[in-house]
């Protein structure tokens, strides 16, 4: 199970990961698909149905699927709404 798949399984935001907190501190906590800021915990939005839709997971910038690697260079964090949306496409 790669990281992307293990955010997207995860209810709750994994603020455990390195990984994740670095890519938090580059993009200040905005989602890099829309650019509007994802909420930090569960305890940011007012229901678990919205945690679900905009907390942050982490996406690959050029998706595994075509070959795209899992250094942070090619992370990033977006919404999960967004993620979904953007499905296996290269995103930038
Ligand atoms: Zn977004």
């Amino acid at each position: 199970m790669d990281l992307a798949e293990r955010a997207v399984s995860q209810p709750f935001t994994p603020h455990a990961s390195e990984t994740y907190k670095t890519l938090w501190a580059g993009q200040e906590g905005a989602c890099a698909l829309c650019g509007v800021s994802m909420p930090a915990t569960r305890f940011d939005v007012a229901h678990a149905t919205l945690w679900k839709k905009w907390r942050p997971t982490v996406d690959h910038v050029h998706p595994k699927s075509a070959g795209g690697s899992d250094a942070i260079g090619n992370l990033q964090l977006v919404h999960a709404l967004c993620n979904k949306r953007k499905g296996a496409r290269v995103s930038r």
